[in-house]
């Protein structure tokens, strides 16, 4: 059997087992606490030096200033359409199952997001540029980090053989990280089984768990039906049809990358683990994953769009705000800016919700509804948006090797 996929059955393992102990052994179980903690940094540990040296790379890679700007501007359609997709799906599924009617509104505005009424479109506008990017590294505010990069990568390729010796060194950075990747990797199927035992005990095992489910229950199997609609239906028709490929095979590729999403509920944590995935196992060329997969983990979310969408519907319904057309197409825009603004951080989705809801007046009280239950849902969107990221690097590829007449793929 392939090494990789002993590994993926270990974490497999890991997850079930995690999930297992830590629903029936509840608080007891965060005594491994430490262990996910150590898995979590040691990921996010490579990501700043990853992004830097994948977007340099990766740009290098594509050539010459056209040729990126056509990969730039098929990337930046890619992740808007199957973004709108998402919102859409989100939006038709949300007024059919009408989540929140009948549901009484009893909770204040959460912490997280107190404070937080005056962050609008600018602010996600002006987080592009940072004044300080050692600062932005060190807080792993990821957006500015990658324009950076791209900035600089670019002009490395205008330099001649001066900016072909730093791609180089580069290029040789982004291969010791992807060795240490693997490293990592090892630990894994221990890591996701501590991420999952410990949270799910920290929110007080199974019995607990369940009874904080059920509150909001169709608001959660609303969100998990629209999720697994995108997930299952619209990317992977886009994969099938526009770079031609399998489906099936390329989801169990990528299923080291989606159980680490599932157990850190952090796109920029598991970009690591979705680099190796996209372009070890699924054979994505190496300039398009490192172009591609970086962005995507910022910018591009599909399950946290749905999220917010479903979310905002579910807050109007359960006040009695009726959202009429012009409303919805509000919802829509936001939902989709907000998630381009979302970092690729655990419950990073909750706060930009706040633009969603001012957006079309709704109480900022309605995400504490959502709080309980969120760290579980943000696993599961944050899969998808993992799982969209990936089928936007078939996607660019595919169309790369069309234009430049390298011939199809599998
Ligand atoms: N946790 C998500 C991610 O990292 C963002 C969110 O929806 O909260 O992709």
């Amino acid at each position: 059997m392939k090494n990789s996929n002993v590994l993926l059955y270990l974490m497999l393992i890991g997850i079930v087992s995690g999930g297992f102990c830590g629903w029936i052994f509840g608080r007891e179980m965060l005594v491994v606490d430490w262990i996910g903690e150590m898995f979590l940094n040691a990921l996010k540990m490579l990501v700043i030096p990853l992004i830097v040296s994948s977007m340099i790379v990766g740009i290098a890679g594509l050539g010459d200033i056209r040729k990126v700007g056509r990969a730039g501007t098929n990337t930046i359609i890619y992740f808007l359409s199957t973004t709108g997709f998402s919102v859409l799906a989100g939006l038709l599924i949300v007024n059919i199952m009408n989540p929140g009617l009948g549901v009484e509104l009893t909770t204040e505005i959460p912490d997280k997001v107190a404070g937080k009424e005056a962050v609008g479109i600018t602010d996600i506008l002006k987080s592009f540029v940072s004044p300080n990017l050692v600062n932005s590294m060190a807080e792993m505010d990821i957006l500015p980090v990658i324009i950076f990069s791209l900035i600089f990568g670019g002009v490395l390729t205008t330099l001649g053989e001066k900016g072909r010796l730093v791609i180089s060194v580069f290029d040789g950075i982004n291969a010791a990280i992807m060795k240490i990747v693997h490293l990592v990797m090892c630990v894994a199927p221990l890591g996701v089984f501590a991420l999952v035992a410990s949270k799910l005990g920290a929110a007080g095992g199974g019995d607990m768990f369940l009874a904080e489910l059920l509150k909001i229950g169709k608001f959660a199997a609303t969100v998990i039906t629209g999720l697994l609609f995108h997930a299952m239906v619209t990317l992977p028709a886009i994969l099938y049809f526009v770079a031609k490929k399998n489906p099936l095979t390329y989801f169990k590729n990528m299923s080291q990358a989606l159980t680490t999403a599932l157990s850190t509920a952090s796109s920029s944590a598991t970009l690591p683990v979705t680099i190796e995935c996209v372009e070890e196992e699924n054979k994505i060329s190496r300039r398009t994953t490192l172009f591609v997969i970086p962005l995507g983990a910022t910018v591009n979310m599909d399950g946290t769009a749905l999220y917010e969408s479903i979310a905002a519907i579910f807050i109007a319904q359960m006040v009695g705000i009726h959202l009429g057309f012009g409303e919805q197409v509000l919802v829509f825009l936001t939902a989709t800016l907000a998630a381009i603004g979302a970092a690729g951080i655990p419950e990073a989705g909750l706060v930009t919700m706040v633009i969603v809801l001012q957006a079309v007046g709704l109480p900022l009280e309605g995400i504490g509804m959502l709080l309980s239950i969120d760290w579980f849902l943000d696993r599961l969107r944050t899969s998808v948006n993992v799982w969209g990221d990936s089928i936007g690097a078939a996607v660019i590829d595919r169309l790369e090797k069309k234009y430049n007449g390298e011939g199809g793929t599998s």
